[in-house]
């Protein structure tokens, strides 16, 4: 079954976020666990999950994707920065658990200029410090660009946080196709040599959704610039492949691409022509 859904405003809610990713013809969505740049989050309004779950429960909604504020920098050379970063999603894993079972994504963070080893280091610590033996969420790491410092611009370097990671049956990784194309990692000239080093570097059994976008930059530009679907450098060929590929075409897709919600709806429209059932 093909599972696709875009990134959705977290504004109105849980339950009016199911309305709304349905409406767009989808069947999961991306929200934030609160602001992007971070703050507080609203508190959890019980009410509005119990709608919530009757609304999945009876349209086929069986996983969702929150994503942690972009600003937390669990790498960061700053103890106060990295202390944040911690209660941020020691606070997201908690409300996370009223609807359990699902997917919570971040970016795995910035060394700043301390190395991707004390970097590593410094994440590590965090997941270990944050993550429960019985938490339902599972933790992805999200592959990155490579923008300035950015840890997870290659498979070896979210391998080392798996390593250090205790409970590694809650952690996965999330793949971002504009983000391992920017990172050198050739998806469009060579998908299945790109699936076999994930295999070999880090493991399928890891890789638990995509976040599908095309790129306004050529390869290996490390800039991190999103394009809709089949505009950018990857294109819609590429697109078609990877939707359709044996070992993804059961993950869930996630759309970041550049759109207001007719955009996704029609992103929405064109991938479920072109995937293959
Ligand atoms: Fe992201
Ligand atoms: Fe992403
Ligand atoms: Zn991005």
């Amino acid at each position: 079954m093909f599972t696709i859904g875009c990134h959705l405003s977290t504004s109105k809610g849980y339950a009016h976020m199911a309305e709304e990713i349905l409406s767009l013809g989808g069947n999961t969505f991306q929200f934030f666990t609160r602001n992007p740049r971070g703050g507080s989050a609203k508190a959890i309004d019980e009410s509005d999950i119990a709608k919530f779950k009757d609304l999945c429960k009876n349209n086929g909604i069986d996983i969702i994707l929150a994503h942690a504020p972009y600003t937390l920098n669990a790498a960061s050379a700053d103890e106060r920065t990295r202390e944040f970063a911690r209660e941020t999603m020691a606070d997201d894993l908690l409300r996370m658990e009223y609807t359990p079972g699902n997917f919570y994504n971040f970016h795995p963070g910035s060394h700043v200029g301390q190395g991707v080893e004390t970097g590593i280091q410094h994440i590590v610590t965090m997941l270990n410090e944050v993550m429960k033996p019985e938490q339902t969420t599972t933790v992805l790491l999200e592959t990155m660009a490579g923008k300035g410092s950015e840890i997870g611009r290659t498979f070896e370097e979210l391998r080392s946080i798996i390593d250090g990671v205790e409970l590694k049956e809650h952690l996965g990784v999330c793949l971002d196709t504009c983000h391992v194309y920017d990172a050198g990692y050739d998806i469009v000239g060579n998908l299945d040599g790109v699936l076999e080093e994930f295999d070999r570097v880090i493991g399928f059994k890891r890789l638990k959704a995509i976040h599908l976008n095309d790129s306004k930059n050529p390869f290996e530009s490390h800039k991190d610039r999103h394009e809709k679907i089949g505009e950018g450098s990857i294109g819609i060929e590429a697109m078609k492949r990877i939707i359709n590929h044996p070992k993804l075409r059961e993950l869930p897709f996630f759309l970041e691409t550049p759109n207001e919600l007719d955009g996704y709806a029609k992103e929405i429209f064109l991938l479920k022509e072109l995937y293959e059932n």
